[in-house]
């Protein structure tokens, strides 16, 4: 109010003002009183006009973009001109506070590990960090505005977007084929929509390997399992002669044996996929290895092959000897079954031109097509599955083999063609080598076909 009392008491300053300058002016004219009222009044105009001039200063101001100070007068237009400058910076401190929170803001979920999509009532993209624009297919700045259904065609996902039932995450594949996202859909605000998606190849891929296997495991297992419900049957309801008897004793134990190497490489597949890596500091001697393999490849082949070892005595490995001994008996135990009588079978010791070593295994036997090669030490992967079986074999070797060459440090190499025979190598690397004598010229491995 107090301002109000000041302006009128201007507007009567200048009235009275103009009036005494009206009054002397007028003392000598014919209308004093006349020239008192045009006085008072050119006194209340030019007020009026000052007024107007402090006034459009600070409506230019205003009108600006108030970058710089607002027009500094005093009275009335300068208390004026302070408190609008001063609500304007008020306001543009807290509009860069809020703009300060909304980056960090959005800088902390453009770190999160899953992807982030905010879509308005009409499903166009208000804003998505990176990792859900690489998970969909999105450009962050070209395609903001756009609907997101007219970008990400899956038809599981927009008709997920569309049904509004977003209790559940649901598992989408990802646009062009880049494996599986979970998105998870929840409504928020104005019908605005949040869409989080999460990378589950892998998980789904391991979920999807765990489900073979477990069909895998029941379907070998089912096997022998029927042969022997059918002779415990049948001894039990017909009775047979002894040369039956013995007939039918002889081919449950077959079954009851294939049974038991098939849990044992289970169990030794769970062994080497559950502990530690074998120590480094641990040696065993190759040659040992090699007498081991020697003794039940012939045992195996019972003279029907031609069979060679050639290892070093000086050479050791660091590492596990069951575990080694296992891979080279599977890879023996493979040329020998996968050989035809009078075959060779040769099992070599060799020294990498990097220090590393390779066991090498090969044999002239039936080989294997190109195709097959990659898949090979995959668990139950056989080639010709009834060979296989026929030969007592599990699909489960040369998986174990590549499990331990690999907890050692090393790689399992295939070269192989059909009709002329195999290489299976292990190569180790330099640090899980060494020899107790001074280590003979490196040479370059020898592949036995290719
Ligand atoms: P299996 O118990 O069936 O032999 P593996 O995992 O040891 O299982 O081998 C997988 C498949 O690789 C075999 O079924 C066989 O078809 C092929 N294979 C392995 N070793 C040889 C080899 N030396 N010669 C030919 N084929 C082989």
């Amino acid at each position: 109010m107090g301002w109000l009392i000041y302006r009128i008491a201007a507007a009567v300053l200048a009235m009275l003002a103009g009036g005494w300058v009206g009054a002397v002016v007028g003392r000598s004219t014919d209308a004093p009183i006349m020239s008192v009222l045009v006085g008072g009044a050119v006194g209340i105009a030019a007020l009026v006009t000052w007024d107007g001039l402090r006034g459009q200063a600070l409506m230019e101001w205003l009108r600006g973009a108030q970058d710089a100070d607002a027009p500094r007068s005093a009275g009335f237009w300068g208390e004026l001109a302070y408190r609008a400058e001063r609500s304007v910076r008020l306001l543009e401190r807290s509009v860069a506070q809020e703009q300060t929170r909304l980056s960090q803001f959005l800088s902390a979920i453009e770190a999160s590990p899953n992807g982030v999509l905010l879509l308005d009532a009409g499903d166009h993209i208000e804003w998505c960090n990176s990792v859900a624009a690489d998970h969909f297919g999105l450009d962050p700045l070209r395609d903001r505005r756009q609907r997101v259904t007219n970008l990400v065609r899956a038809p599981a996902f927009v008709s997920h977007l569309q049904s509004g039932q977003w209790g559940e995450a649901v598992v989408v594949p990802a646009p062009r084929g880049k494996g599986l996202l979970s998105v998870l859909i929840r409504a928020y605000g104005d019908e605005q929509k949040l869409v989080l998606s999460l990378d589950v190849t892998e998980r789904e891929q391991s979920d999807a390997m765990k489900r073979d296997f477990v069909a895998n495991v029941s379907h070998e297992i089912r096997t022998p399992l029927t042969v022997l419900a059918g002779y415990i049957e049948t001894m039990s309801q017909v009775p047979l002669t002894e040369v039956e008897r013995r007939r039918a004793l002889g081919l449950m134990g077959q079954q009851a044996a294939r049974m038991q190497t098939l849990v044992n490489d289970l169990l030794t597949l769970a062994t080497l996929e559950g502990s530690p890596r074998p120590s480094p500091d641990r040696w065993v001697s190759v040659a040992r290895l090699f007498a081991q393999a020697e003794a039940d490849a012939t045992a195996l082949s019972q003279g029907r092959h031609r069979i060679s070892f050639t290892g070093d005595d000086a050479a050791q490995l660091a590492g596990s000897e069951s575990e080694l001994a296992s891979a080279i008996a599977n890879l023996v135990n493979n040329a020998v079954r996968y050989t035809q009588v009078d075959g060779q079978v040769d099992v070599t010791w060799g020294l990498l031109p990097d220090g590393g070593g390779e066991i090498s295994v090969s044999d002239t036997g039936i080989g294997i097509a190109r195709e097959h090669l990659p898949r090979l030490a995959e668990r139950f992967y056989r080639v010709d599955g009834s060979r296989s079986r026929d030969t007592g074999g599990t699909g489960l070797g040369l998986s174990i083999v590549k499990h331990v060459v690999q907890r050692h440090g090393g790689e399992l190499d295939i070269q192989s063609e059909p009709g002329k025979g195999s290489n299976f190598r292990l190569l180790f690397p330099a640090a899980r080598v060494r020899y107790l004598e001074p280590a003979p010229d490196p040479r370059h491995p020898t592949i036995a076909a290719s």
